[in-house]
């Protein structure tokens, strides 16, 4: 078998993967747009062409087809006017560890997989719980935030069937019945999620009222405990995020610990975009009372510059992670003295996603890569400002971290018709390949949206994204009879007057 990496192919290797790179290497020099614009219908067309059931074609044609096929259609992160989700442009060093992972395959479930590779997760997350204030903390990597929400929620949910059974003779199923999580509406939908598969109550969310920047209430957070309590139910959680997707808000952490510390509620901080601010040389302050939460969710791959995936549950208390180890004889039997990171983890076969995180520290240094993370939150506030003092883009709020909420808005434009373009202007940016923003509902509103994780993108970069923006919103309201439901892109782009320099 040639294509099977081992001692024999070892060239076969070198030279399958030196292409690849070079093909990449090439393509990241020349990219001049996030995307190339095919339609979906285009690219449905190209994905079907692909028999296979057909005949081999070796790896080197196979690559090169992929080339063709998903490469030169994938979207660019790395490209300034990337600035839609939060997506960011990779370091270069994970990007090699990447390729060691790819070839040596570990998997970090046992210690006899891994060896080395079990200590050095357990030493950044060992780093990563010392960076949050958890002297003696626990934690293991996951694929995400979505799953690091889950497990800390189950882990919070066990304690809480825990307390219940202790206090109140209460049995498991009782117990569920009665559980609440307090978020609020900013809170990443997980945390729903998570309720539903951890069989919780219809009702067992509760959203706490935020202020006019979607950050929670304290003293609303304290009435609804107090009233939940009332009601005979128990509060399992209050989920606090540090860094909301959508506008990028800290709730207040340390007036959200003094309630949990009074009611002894399990705190949740979701830092899943915001845990960059723990190596900011100049930001950390804003993660203060972090320290005295339960669990947190960190996600290297949104603002560490790490590939997917690469995300960690930790917590405090090292003990808080024992009630969901299982064991199997055949993998980590109870008796086996090895650190079987399986214990402390939902999955069983895991990547050593660690190992990237290990390169970039190494590579770049903490402060290097906080230093990074500050860069976009300065950018982002610039363009905030250019935004609020231009006089047809109405800027929707602040934030904390790196996004830009706001709306085209020219004088005499209808606020309805400003809301309508949304969409539309998204839509047409998209399909253009010229720019790729996002889109999101504030108080209501539609709004678009800018996620900005690229600390090389200049000012200049994101006022020329700013204006194709009013172009195409231009174009748009001079359009008539347009489309929305066509599925061919560029016609559609076309329609609306957005005449695009890269159209075919
Ligand atoms: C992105 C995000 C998540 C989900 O993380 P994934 O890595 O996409 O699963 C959770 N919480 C917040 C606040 C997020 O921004």
């Amino acid at each position: 078998m040639p294509d099977i990496l081992n001692a024999a192919t070892a060239d076969h290797y070198a030279a399958a993967v030196g292409a690849v790179v070079e093909r990449l290497a090439d393509r990241f020099a020349s990219t001049a747009q996030p995307f190339s614009g095919a339609s979906r219908a285009e690219l449905q067309a190209l994905v079907d062409a692909v028999d296979l059931d057909g005949a081999a074609i070796g790896t080197a044609e196979a690559l090169r087809e992929i080339d063709d096929l998903f490469v030169q259609h994938a979207v660019w992160f790395h490209d300034p006017a990337y600035l839609a989700h939060l997506n960011t442009p990779v370091a270069v060093p994970a990007v090699a560890a990447e390729a060691i992972l790819a070839a040596l395959n570990p998997s970090l479930d046992t210690y006899d997989q891994s060896t080395v590779g079990t200590l050095m997760e357990r030493r950044l997350v060992e780093w990563t719980a010392e960076r949050l204030g958890f002297a003696g903390g626990d934690g293991v990597f996951t694929s995400g935030g979505t799953l690091s929400n889950l497990q800390a929620l189950l882990l919070a949910r066990e304690a809480a069937v825990a307390g219940a059974r202790e206090t109140l003779g209460l049995g498991r199923s009782e117990a569920i019945g009665r559980l609440v999580v307090l978020a609020t509406d900013s809170s990443h939908f997980s945390v729903q999620k998570s309720a539903l598969l951890l069989g919780l109550a219809d009702d067992a969310v509760e959203l706490v009222p935020v202020d006019d920047e979607g950050r929670m209430r304290p003293s609303e957070l304290a009435a609804a405990v107090a009233g939940l309590v009332a009601a005979g139910r128990l509060p399992m959680a209050v989920v606090a995020t540090a860094g909301t997707t959508d506008r990028g808000r800290i709730d207040p952490l340390e007036a959200i610990a003094d309630v949990c510390d009074a009611e002894d509620i399990w705190l949740h901080v979701d830092a899943a975009y915001g845990c960059g601010l723990l190596v900011s040389p100049t930001r950390r302050h804003l993660l203060a009372g972090i320290e005295r939460s339960r669990s947190v969710t960190v996600d290297f791959h949104k603002s560490f510059f790490q590939p997917v995936s690469s995300s960690a549950i930790v917590v405090r208390e090292p003990a808080d992670l024992a009630s969901i180890a299982w064991h199997a004889d055949y993998l980590n039997p109870l008796e086996n003295a090895e650190p079987n990171q399986v214990d402390k983890s939902l999955q069983t076969t895991r990547r050593f996603d660690a190992l990237k995180l290990w390169a970039t520290l190494r590579a770049l240094g903490a402060d290097g890569i906080g230093a990074r993370f500050d860069r976009v939150i300065e950018l982002a506030a610039d363009v905030r400002r250019s935004v609020e003092a231009s006089d047809d883009l109405e800027l929707v709020g602040g934030s904390d971290l790196s996004t830009v909420l706001f709306r085209y808005a020219p004088a005499g434009c209808p606020a309805a018709e400003s809301d309508r373009l949304v969409a539309l202007i998204r839509r047409v940016l998209f399909e253009s390949g010229r720019a790729h923003v996002a889109k999101t509902v504030i108080a209501g509103r539609p709004c678009l949206k800018l996620t900005l994780l690229n600390p090389e993108t200049t000012r200049e970069q994101i006022e020329a994204v700013l204006d194709l923006v009013r172009a195409a919103g231009a174009a748009l309201r001079d359009a008539e009879h347009l489309d929305e439901a066509s599925d061919d892109g560029l016609a559609f782009a076309t329609r609306a007057g957005f005449t695009t320099e890269a159209a075919r």
